[in-house]
């Protein structure tokens, strides 16, 4: 039976991703190839089965997140700062706001209505630093709405997988309510999610809501029944576990931070340790590290065997990270850690930044998307697995490799064959000089040789045994 795909766009969702996602115009060029590939049905809010031979990808307009559903992760501050209609006029504001404007600070956290103009824009200053919207994140005109349907496009794709009718996805959560049983998917695609570098109180790395902690969070919730034959034959149930996995080039800081089990293991593991609650959440992030390399953040270090948290891994590599890396990292370190944590659904988090020819991090990494280790292959693997994906977007600042790279990642969820060429459609130039859909390897040296593989191999060995540990009967 063919898998169930469904694909989070709507115009309004476009038009904003164009606005606020790095770099601009990206959302377009994405949806205008996939669209042109034949990938989707028309508009479709409604999961009836599609009358096309070849599988198609049910097209789904999102929701945008309500308050509530930001206030899941992000603080209250924060979120009085960032949907403050006040940010969205900050561009303009300097240059041609009239004088009402310039006087009107309605944000809880500025709290200087009486201050004269150079104090009040002294303290917005210091407030956007705090937050965060500055520098790479610089606020734009609907930055508001952009937060809420950034975040709602995850949260509508992941309650799409969301199998039961729960309390948690039933009670003040938009989200979950139009689904059932017989509507829901095994395959969700949201390609202007994962922005997984925005902090709980902070913008940061282009990111500025964390809509894949908030899907994350809405699948944790869904309180999926999980039927398991214990030793003496009874059925029991558990909550469901999800597999996050993050292929962009940068570290997945904020998740990885989210879900980092408060609990802690040691080696051996002792007996309370033994009966403590379990993680739900396992976050495994695969991306370059070398100093400076952003996000600088010592929790991107690799995972050591002796880990007290077993559940959070991190696999650094080194600059030109080829396919032939890529699949060692999966086969020695991803295969088994799955295999151990057993999930229930996986969020796959497919920045394509680590494709060879991005501009912003310059031969950081050299993944293809041909050949065993490169993105089609992975996504295979994954497949495999059998169980409901959730798949987002994130980095990739090459335009037209970004969109290759998700209109294959598209096409081969569906079980398409993927044509050589880029079909004609609006940014058909842009394609030039190759003008073929699949990214090819540059010439450079991978890195990430036999001494320092084997190295990551066989830490990640150590960290497996222990998940085995933890979730053993
Ligand atoms: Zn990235």
């Amino acid at each position: 039976m063919p898998l169930k795909v469904a694909y989070v766009h709507s115009p309004e969702l476009e038009s904003l991703g164009n606005i606020g996602t790095h770099p601009s115009g990206r959302s377009a060029r994405v949806h205008r190839l996939i669209e042109s590939l034949h990938l989707l049905t028309e508009t479709s809010p409604d999961l009836t089965e599609s009358a096309d031979e070849l599988p198609l990808a049910k097209r789904v307009r999102a929701l945008p997140a309500s308050r509530s559903d930001l206030l899941r992760y992000h603080s209250q501050s924060f979120l009085d700062f960032l949907l403050d209609p006040q940010q969205e006029d900050a561009e303009d504001g300097s240059s041609s706001c009239d004088s009402e404007s310039d006087e009107t600070v309605s944000s809880s956290s500025l709290q200087d209505y009486d201050s004269p103009p150079k104090k009040k824009a002294r303290t917005a200053q210091s407030a956007a630093a705090r937050f965060g919207l500055q520098d790479d994140c610089p606020a734009f005109p609907k930055l508001a709405s952009y937060v809420e349907w950034i975040a709602g496009s995850t949260l509508t794709a992941a309650s799409l997988l969301v199998t039961d009718k729960s309390p948690a996805t039933d009670a003040g959560d938009t989200q979950g309510s139009g689904t059932t049983d017989s509507q829901a998917v095994d395959i969700a695609i949201n390609w202007e999610g994962g922005r997984h570098h925005a902090l709980r109180d902070k913008c940061s790395g282009f990111c500025y809501v964390q809509d894949v902690v908030l899907g994350i969070d809405l699948l944790r919730r869904s309180k999926l029944a999980v039927q398991v034959a214990d030793e003496s034959r009874c059925v029991s149930t558990r909550k469901p576990r999800i597999m996050y996995i993050d292929l962009d080039v940068h570290f997945g800081d904020a998740p990885a931070a989210a879900f980092k089990h408060p609990y802690r293991y040691s080696l051996p593991m002792t007996t309370s340790q033994k009966r403590q609650p379990k993680p739900t959440v396992m976050t495994v992030s695969v991306h370059h590290q070398s100093p400076g390399f952003f996000p600088s953040n010592s929790e991107a270090d690799l995972t050591l065997a002796t880990t007290p948290t077993p559940c959070t891994v991190a696999i650094p590599l080194r600059r030109g990270a080829s396919i032939n890396t890529y699949s060692r990292i999966w086969q020695k370190c991803i295969e088994p850690l799955r295999a151990a944590f057993e999930p229930d659904y996986v969020v796959l988090l497919l920045g394509m930044d680590a494709l060879a020819g991005d501009k912003l991090v310059d031969g950081a990494a050299n993944w293809s998307t041909q050949g065993e280790g490169g993105v089609t292959w992975c996504i295979q693997q994954t497949m495999k697995w059998g169980v409901k994906l959730l798949v987002l977007g994130g980095g990739g600042y090459h335009r037209a490799n970004t969109a290759r790279g998700w209109a294959i990642v598209t096409s081969t969820l569906l079980g398409r064959v993927i044509p050589e060429d880029v079909p004609a459609h609006d940014y058909w130039r842009e394609y030039s000089p190759s003008f073929q859909m699949h990214v090819q390897p540059t010439g450079a040296k991978d890195e990430n040789d036999a001494e320092y593989l084997a190295r990551i191999e066989q830490e990640i060995r150590g960290v497996v045994e222990r998940v085995q540990e933890i979730y053993s009967p």
